[in-house]
C-alpha cells in the first residue's frame, strides 16, 4: 500500500462544516487532498486553496488508495458509496456511527477489497487543526491501514488507536459523549433551582465548576471497583446514607418548582441498588449501580 506522507495522495467525501474544516487544516499544513461533495459548491470553494475537485465520488475513491469519508450518517455512507469500485483502498471512515453500524461497513467494505478504519472525531470543526483545543479522534479497526496514513491523519487532530475490533472509536466516542450528556444534565438541574433566586448564574457557575472537578474522582473510583468487584472497601459516604438524602433532593426540587425528570432516574438507581439487598449494598459507594444498568 502506497504511503501518504506525500502531498496529494488521499481523497476526502463530504464537505458539511466538518469535512471542510479537515480540508482547510489539510491544505494549510500543504496537502491537496481531492474532494468530493453532494453539493459541489463547496468542493468548488476549498478547490480555490488548492484542493482538487472530483466530480464524483467514485471519481474521487479511483484518484488514491487513501479515501476519508465524513458523511452526515452510516446511512449516507452507504449510499454515495454504492457501487463504488473500493478494491485495495483504505476506507477511513470519520462519520459518526454506532458500534455495530461500523462492524457492519468494516465486513462490507472488506467484502469489496478494501481495508477498514473507524473513526470517532471528539473535536468540533473549530477545534480542527488547533492542537491547543485537545480534539482528536479515536480510530479502530485496520491497523495496518492506521499506521499507513498515520503522518495525514495526524494533522487535523489527534489520533488514538482503540482496537482492531472496528466498533470500538463508535463505542468510546459515544461513552464519553453519554457521560458528558450526564453531566450537562446535571448542571442543567443545578442551574434550574437557582434560577429566580437571588444567585446569579455567574455566581453559582465557578462553585459548579469547582464542585464537579472535586468530584472527578469517581471516574476512576468506579474504575476501581467495577475492576476489583470490590463496593465497599474505603467507602466514606455510603450508598444507604446517599440514598436516604437523596429525599432531600427530590423535596427541594419540589419546593423550587423544578422538574427532577434529569437527576430522578439515577437517584432511582441508587435505591433500587440499595433495595436488592440492603444488607449488601448499604455500605457501598455508587460505583455498583452500574451492574444494574446492564441488561
Ligand atoms: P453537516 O451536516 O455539516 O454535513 C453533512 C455532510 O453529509 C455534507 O457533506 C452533506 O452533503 C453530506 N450528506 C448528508 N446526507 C447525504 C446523502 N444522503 N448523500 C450524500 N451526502 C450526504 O455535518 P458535519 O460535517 O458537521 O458532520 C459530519 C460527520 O462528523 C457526522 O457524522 C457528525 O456526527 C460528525 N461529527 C461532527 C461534529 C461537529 O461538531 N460538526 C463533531 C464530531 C463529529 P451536502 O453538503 O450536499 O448537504
Amino acid at each position: 500500500m502506497t504511503d501518504t506522507t506525500s502531498r496529494n495522495t488521499f481523497s476526502l467525501l463530504g464537505l458539511g462544516d466538518m469535512g471542510t474544516a479537515l480540508t482547510r487544516t489539510w491544505l494549510t499544513a500543504g496537502h491537496s487532498p481531492t474532494v468530493w461533495n453532494r453539493t459541489p459548491a463547496k468542493a468548488e470553494a476549498l478547490a480555490a486553496g488548492g484542493a482538487v475537485a472530483a466530480p464524483s465520488a467514485a471519481e474521487a475513491v479511483a484518484a488514491h488508495p487513501l479515501v476519508v469519508v465524513c458523511l452526515l450518517d452510516d446511512a449516507s455512507v452507504g449510499s454515495v458509496l454504492e457501487g463504488v469500485d473500493l478494491t485495495g483502498k483504505d476506507l477511513v471512515n470519520l462519520t459518526t456511527s454506532t458500534p455495530a453500524d461500523a462492524r457492519a461497513r468494516a465486513a462490507w467494505a472488506e467484502e469489496r477489497g478494501a481495508r477498514y478504519v473507524d473513526g470517532g472525531i471528539m473535536a468540533t470543526p473549530t477545534m480542527i487543526g488547533v492542537p491547543e483545543a485537545g480534539g482528536y479522534v479515536f480510530y479502530s479497526g485496520s491497523r495496518a491501514a492506521l499506521d499507513t496514513h498515520r503522518a495525514v491523519l495526524e494533522v487535523p487532530a489527534g489520533v488514538r488507536f482503540v482496537g482492531e475490533d472496528p466498533g470500538h472509536a463508535a463505542l468510546h466516542d459515544v461513552a464519553l459523549l453519554s457521560a458528558m450528556y450526564g453531566l450537562f444534565a446535571g448542571i442543567s438541574h443545578a442551574y434550574a433551582l437557582t434560577e429566580g433566586e437571588d444567585i446569579a448564574p455567574k455566581d453559582l457557575a465557578p462553585l459548579l465548576s469547582e464542585w464537579l472537578g472535586a468530584m472527578g474522582f469517581f471516574v476512576g473510583n468506579t474504575a476501581e471497583r467495577l475492576t476489583s468487584r470490590d463496593f465497599t472497601t474505603g467507602v466514606v459516604s455510603s450508598l444507604a446514607m446517599q440514598v436516604a438524602a437523596s429525599g432531600t433532593l427530590l423535596r427541594t426540587a419540589a419546593e423550587q418548582g423544578v422538574d427532577a425528570g434529569l437527576i430522578s432516574p439515577y437517584l432511582d438507581l441508587m435505591r433500587r441498588r440499595l433495595e436488592s439487598d440492603p444488607a449488601a449494598h448499604g455500605g457501598e459507594d455508587t460505583a455498583g449501580a452500574v451492574l444494574l444498568l446492564k441488561r
